[in-house]
């Protein structure tokens, strides 16, 4: 039985049942923490921990996680693995320390390895570097001419990458492989949409849910279509969402705020909340309209500040390629409707400049 969660996190560690903690660390984003968990094994009588999303990498954050395995009584060597969720800085960002602290291998779902690695060392979008970022953002409706504009767009995985510093040594797991976690056996699962390849825990005997970022308790994942990632993510996302219902589901644990008891009631939350913004995009897109003029009327609750550009182009792309997918909406190359299975980086990066084509979308 879970205690009655406080208002407001607090950092540092608590227990939540037993054999399994959370460790919540201060991120410099509106999130406040991230969540942390901590599940002890016993295997044969032999003792150890495994620890999922070690957070945003600060001294202060290494002095949480010390104290906080301290009061469990974890030494560093009964460590034995370290997972997770994601690539984001406030997931891996403390795990090059925490590997170097305890010698654990640090596992990342495969499908993440990439993205992972491309965060890392700093080349964004995989394969496609920041030339190609300034095509795609121009061909969604975006004057890069603008310096603020550009900085913003196409600069801002620079300061990311000393937020990996040291560098973990990151081991691909596959999913659906099972290991030992917080008192009984735990198994990966593969949660696309937020990243190419975030990793949830589900342990079937329990029934609860360990959910990175993919399933949030206040507010809604950010699912962006990039360049060089997932073809059709929100698909991908709501996929796994109906998945997830096919489960018995109790718990969830995020990676931000507080531990969800009636997960199943989440997950419907956030499919219904999908399905409003796919169709408000697809009322968006009357007429014909780029991207761009599309985003702001879809975020028009808000006023949307250069550096929000990235993410709510990249859902509101997310949303449109979505209603192709489902044959709502047209996808105008050059004014012409293109088969849903088209990538778009083909038409729009992989093309001489010159040949760059334009690119809309418009309701059916
Ligand atoms: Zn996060």
């Amino acid at each position: 039985m879970i205690k009655e969660e406080p208002l407001e996190l607090q950092k540092g560690v608590e227990e939540l049942r037993e054999g399994l903690y959370r460790v919540a660390t201060p991120v410099p984003f509106p999130e406040k923490f991230t969540c942390g968990y901590v599940g002890r094994n016993e295997v044969h009588g032999a003792v150890s921990f495994t620890i999922l999303d070690p957070g945003y990498h600060t001294l202060g954050n290494e002095e949480i996680w010390q104290t906080s395995l301290q009061r469990i009584g974890v030494e560093p060597a009964q460590i034995d693995g370290i997972y997770v969720t994601h690539f984001h800085p406030d997931h891996l960002g403390a795990a090059g320390w925490m590997q170097q602290w305890s010698g654990a291998p640090v596992y990342v779902l495969q499908q993440e390895i990439d993205p992972a690695r491309a965060a890392v060392t700093g080349v964004p979008w995989g394969t496609y570097g920041t030339q190609s970022l300034g095509r795609w953002f121009t061909a969604l409706g975006i004057s890069m001419e603008d310096e603020q504009t550009s900085k913003a767009l196409l600069h801002m995985n620079d300061t990311r990458v000393p937020m990996f510093n040291p560098l973990p040594t990151l081991t691909p797991v596959r999913s659906g492989t099972q290991i030992p976690f917080a008192g009984t056996e735990a198994i990966i699962l593969w949660a696309p949409g937020h990243t190419p390849g975030q990793l949830n825990l589900y342990l079937p005997q329990t029934h609860e849910l360990f959910s990175g970022d993919h399933i949030l308790p206040k507010i809604t994942p950010n699912v962006s279509r990039l360049p060089g990632g997932l073809l059709n993510p929100l698909a991908s996302y709501m996929e796994n969402l109906r998945q997830l219902l096919m489960l018995p589901l109790g718990t969830i644990y995020p990676a931000h705020g507080k531990v969800l008891e009636e997960g199943v009631r989440r997950v419907i939350e956030l499919y219904d909340h999908h399905i409003e913004r796919a169709q408000l995009a697809a009322e968006c897109a009357q007429g014909g309209r780029n991207v761009f003029d599309i985003t702001i009327d879809l975020f028009s609750y808000r006023q949307l500040k250069v550096w929000d550009y990235p993410l709510a182009l990249g859902e509101a792309l997310a949303h449109l390629e979505y209603m192709v997918s489902q044959n709502r909406v047209d996808r105008l190359i050059d004014g012409k409707p293109t088969l849903p299975e088209t990538r778009l980086e083909s038409v729009l990066l992989d093309v001489p400049e010159a040949e760059m084509p334009t690119l809309r979308y418009r309701s059916k």
